[in-house]
């Protein structure tokens, strides 16, 4: 094809692109966003810090009790995640016990500062 007619073509064209982030694009079920962390949920069993291949995950002082599996559990632990050094790999997640740690079904979380933390 002539390079006159595929300018002709593409003018013609709707454009491909969309208005991000004004319009969404539907996200797979199987997409991995950023790690999020519900917090009420987590017992502090410190899983997903072992199995994390990044080693992004560090576990930090955050007493408090937690029900869990209908008992009262004293929590010492909870996780810190560096969100920006995370491959997304989505092991924490697989390996969670309780379903405290997911990763987001949202795009974005980008930026610039690499110490950026999520507990
Ligand atoms: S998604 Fe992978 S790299 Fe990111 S915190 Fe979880 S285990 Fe670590
Ligand atoms: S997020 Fe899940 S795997 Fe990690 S410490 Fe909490 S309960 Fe354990």
């Amino acid at each position: 094809m002539s390079v006159l007619s595929e300018m002709i073509k593409n003018l013609l064209s709707r454009p491909v692109t969309i208005l991000y982030p004004l319009e969404q694009v539907p996200i797979p079920v199987t997409f991995r966003g950023r790690v999020a962390i519900t917090d009420e949920k987590c017992i502090g069993c410190s899983k997903c810090s072992l199995v994390c291949p990044a080693q992004v995950i560090t576990m930090i002082d955050g007493p408090r009790e937690v029900e869990f599996k209908g008992k009262n559990l004293a929590r010492k632990k909870r996780p810190q995640v560096k969100l920006y050094q995370c491959i997304r790999c989505g092991l924490c997640e697989r390996h969670c016990p309780t379903g405290a740690i997911h990763l987001e079904q949202v795009h974005g979380g980008t930026g610039t500062d690499r110490e950026v933390v999520v507990t």
